[in-house]
């Protein structure tokens, strides 16, 4: 066999249709970036064309699934919005694998082989050549039996060749594919065969997924042919991601899990349109749009061939840009989850929704993710304030610090505190001529006070939030605080 396969080249790639896409995860760890971004080019062709988004979890792998991991799969997917028109389960389908297994064996394309790893390991050792299986079994006629494997008789000669739309025409010579397991001594069907089963049986159109699996797909082709499949699917193998090291991501070194940028406070669109940069950019080269616009200008031809890099400052930069740009309302909805629900650090009853309206517009100009919300406005709400000591201890360093504190609570239990509108420029008057007082610029002058009331360093403007706080509490914190000297 040596015609290339696939698809032709060129525009002509998206031609089929309706297209039918999947998307088919091994639910061995949480969803993570990578798999999204494959979700997304998947579901996007599927959308493009009134197509199908096909979800398959191949969970065949019992000891490295967990089904909490299933679940994540689904609600990921559901957050971003990528929803599918059809979900299977490996599981769900292994007497379909096992009768393709038996398709094969009628067909004489397979054999039983029981070398064990160490003699296959020796024997390419001792010949010198690459590592994997040399066939040894195949004309031994061996029985099944408790310690065999099936194996698949891959040809000789000719090549395995294809069409990507991605990575133009890769060959494999057919000598070097080694006959390669479908179904272990243990009688589990190996990833590859049910693969080519379910897209088959799934009627699989184009088949988009991520780079690392270039490398098994003549052995998906072999199996394709083997089992009367016909013209096979586009193929579309999308580059690696990389870490800023030019590293591949991996989930024990990089954050890749998509569940800890949700509770982080990334937003679903913002993280989508990043992820699509991530490979793939309108042809305009814009970098911000939306799912609708990348459902009506992607293209799977212009997916670039080199490694992507996920730059996490980057994906920052974007989620404030978001952020800032919404309605207020629009921000204080979508910070509900880390003021009064699951992922608040205090109890529902401590949010109060008009002590944060007050507040919202400042807060909303100075966060890049929405967890950093809560640690913004809790001097407002916490009936208990806890002082950073170490921005304390900074704060209060400078000399004139006492004398400061001593006398902006003195004076500001005499200045105006006016609510309606919030009014800043009285307290922020008063607290300057005081540093003027007893020399200490603006930026020395606020800061134990800001400490002292709101407990850190960092927050949003000083002046306007302690008019939202209220005199008495500001006073209150502010001895309590020059107690402590
Ligand atoms: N289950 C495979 C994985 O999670 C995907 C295989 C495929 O897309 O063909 O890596
Ligand atoms: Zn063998």
């Amino acid at each position: 066999m040596s015609s290339s396969r696939g698809a032709a080249g060129g525009s002509g790639t998206l031609a089929v249709v309706p297209p039918r896409v999947r998307f088919a995860p091994s639910p061995t760890g949480f969803l993570h970036v990578g798999g999204l971004r494959t979700a997304l080019y998947n579901w996007v062709v599927a959308r493009q064309g009134d197509g199908s988004f096909v979800l398959r979890i191949e969970d065949t792998d019992e000891a490295r699934n967990r089904e909490d991991w299933v679940t994540g799969i689904d609600e990921s997917l559901r957050w971003f919005g990528l929803d599918w028109d059809e979900r299977h389960r490996q599981s769900e389908r292994t007497e379909l694998y096992a009768s393709a297994a038996d398709e094969l064996t009628a067909a004489g394309l397979t054999y039983w082989c029981d070398c064990t790893r160490d003699e296959v390991d020796a024997r390419a050792k001792a010949r010198g050549g690459p590592p994997g299986y040399d066939g040894h079994c195949r004309d031994l006629g061996k029985a099944a039996g408790p310690s065999a494997a099936l194996r698949f008789r891959t040809p000789d000669s000719g090549t395995t060749s294809f069409v990507d739309v991605v990575r133009g025409e890769p060959a494999f010579p057919n000598d070097a594919i080694e006959d390669f397991v479908l179904v272990r001594s243990n009688g589990k069907v190996l990833f590859v065969l049910a693969n080519v089963v379910d897209d088959l049986d799934m009627r699989i159109t184009h088949l988009i997924r991520a780079e690392e699996h270039l490398p098994t797909t003549p052995k998906y082709l072999l199996l394709w042919d083997a089992l009367g499949g016909g013209p096979p699917p586009v193929f579309a193998h999308v580059p690696v991601i990389v870490n800023e090291k030019r590293q591949k991501l991996s989930k024990r070194r990089d954050r890749v899990a998509l569940e800890s940028f949700r509770d982080e406070g990334y937003l679903p669109e913002v993280m989508l349109n990043f992820l699509a940069l991530i490979g793939w950019s309108p042809p305009d080269g814009r970098e911000r749009f939306a799912l609708e616009e990348m459902v009506a200008e992607f293209r799977l031809e212009d997916v670039g061939r080199s490694p992507g890099f996920f730059d996490v400052a980057k994906l920052r930069a974007f989620n404030g840009d978001t952020i800032r740009a919404m309605t207020t309302e629009a921000f204080v909805e979508r910070a509900q989850p880390w003021l009064s629900g699951p992922l608040a650090p205090w109890p529902p009853e401590t949010y109060d929704p008009e002590v944060f309206a007050a507040v919202a517009p400042l807060v909303q100009e100075r966060v890049a993710v929405l967890s950093e919300v809560p640690a913004m406005v809790g001097f407002l709400l916490v009936p208990e304030l806890t002082v950073d000591d170490g921005d304390w201890e900074k704060a209060v360093k400078p000399a004139g610090v006492v004398a400061l504190l001593d006398q902006v609570t003195e004076r500001w239990a005499d200045t105006a505190w006016v609510h309606d509108p919030p009014t800043a420029e009285p307290l922020k008057d008063t607290l300057f001529a005081i540093g003027d007082e007893v020399g200490l610029n603006r930026k020395r002058a606020q800061a134990p006070v800001r400490v002292a009331v709101t407990g850190r360093a960092v927050g949003p403007p000083l002046f306007e939030s302690l008019v939202v706080l209220g005199r008495e509490r500001t006073l209150e914190r502010l001895r309590a605080a020059r107690a402590r000297l």
